[in-house]
């Protein structure tokens, strides 16, 4: 009698479930699934998809995108996606090998931001002979000192500068990319995800326009910061940024490079040395007191902390937070 009783609720169960999944197919079952592989991406592509995409981020709450693999799990998400969002140009190291076993047919890929690199550097080179011929060529402050760790990671940043996203100009542009790939893997919600994009442009756009302002009349134009992450931005708003470390947070200045920018910052009279959240602060701190400086932050948005999740930070109230910074450090009067 008891078995039979468990039969019966195991039977209706099941039935159930089948049932209530057969009567409403279109309301869970089409969901376009969607990987993006950092923060930037993740916000922008969650404003396009609305309530029409389940967006998976690869690189999770505080941790710094440069030297991020995937995991196994990771793969087996991207394997099953509709769209694929990378920002390209050798930005994730991981982008040859996953991209190489993906099949393009099945999966959306977009690379948003590849195109808007506009800023090349010479590829780095391992040999030790060739070293010295390129020296010359190079920003004294973006050469790499670990040849010897990094030969094996093969550096990922060779050839383009990869932060477009800290300009909100390119910001825009990516998300015109972005949108892209979502029409083309969801045609059916097309006016829904572009309707979605024009007003994140439009966010973009006032962003970009109080960046202006509020950049326009400041006593300094040159801004410390801790690694090579705002030379988009400081290109768009007239700034010249000197960064402590290269285009990754890993590629550390030597005594002789920290000499020389504490002689730089001195010159040009920089009242402060920024810092960022993903990153030990000690070379900023360094430097800052070297040079009698105070310390800020300025987030280059690799990704939010855990912290700054639980806060509702967003791209938009980081950038924000950044232009105050900026304000701050540059006496700017408006
Ligand atoms: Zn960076």
């Amino acid at each position: 009698m008891k078995n039979i009783l468990i039969f019966l609720v195991v039977v209706l169960v099941i039935g159930f479930g089948v049932a209530s999944y057969m009567d409403t197919p279109t309301e869970h079952t089409d969901e376009l699934s969607v990987v993006t592989s950092f923060y930037p991406l993740y916000f922008f592509a969650s404003e396009i998809g609305g309530e029409y995409a389940d967006i998976h981020n690869v690189v999770p709450a505080g941790a710094e995108p440069h030297e991020y693999e995937p995991t196994p799990r990771d793969i087996i998400t991207m394997e099953k996606s509709d769209v694929l969002i990378l920002n390209g140009g050798g930005f994730e190291p991981w982008e040859h090998d996953v991209l190489e076993n993906l099949s393009a047919d099945e999966i959306v890929i977009v690379l948003a931001g590849e195109d808007f690199m506009t800023r090349e550097f010479e590829e780095e080179e391992h040999h030790e002979d060739e070293m010295h011929e390129h020296e010359e060529d190079h920003d004294e402050h973006e050469d790499h000192d670990h040849e010897d760790e990094h030969e094996e990671e093969e550096h990922h940043h060779e050839g383009l500068d990869p932060h477009v996203w800290l300009s909100p100009e390119k910001a825009m542009l990516m998300v015109e990319e972005i949108v892209k790939g979502f029409v083309l893997a969801d045609p059916a919600h097309e006016s829904i995800y572009r309707e979605n994009a024009s007003a994140l442009i439009a966010k973009l756009q006032t962003l970009d326009a109080d960046y202006r302002n509020a950049l326009s009349v400041c006593t300094s134009r040159t801004i410390v910061t801790s690694h090579d992450a705002f030379w988009y931005l400081a290109e768009a708003y007239e700034l010249e940024q000197l960064p402590i470390s290269g285009l990754s947070p890993e590629a550390e200045p030597s005594a002789a490079d920290l000499a020389e920018i504490s002689t730089f910052a001195e010159e040009h009279g920089v009242t402060h040395v920024f810092f960022e959240t993903l990153v030990s602060p000690r070379l900023a701190e360094t430097l800052a007191q070297e040079i009698g400086a105070e310390t800020l932050v300025l987030n280059p948005l690799g990704g939010l902390t855990a912290e700054e999740q639980d806060h509702g930070e967003t791209y938009f109230t980081v950038m924000y937070a950044n232009l105050d910074s900026l304000t701050e450090a540059l006496g700017c009067t408006l």
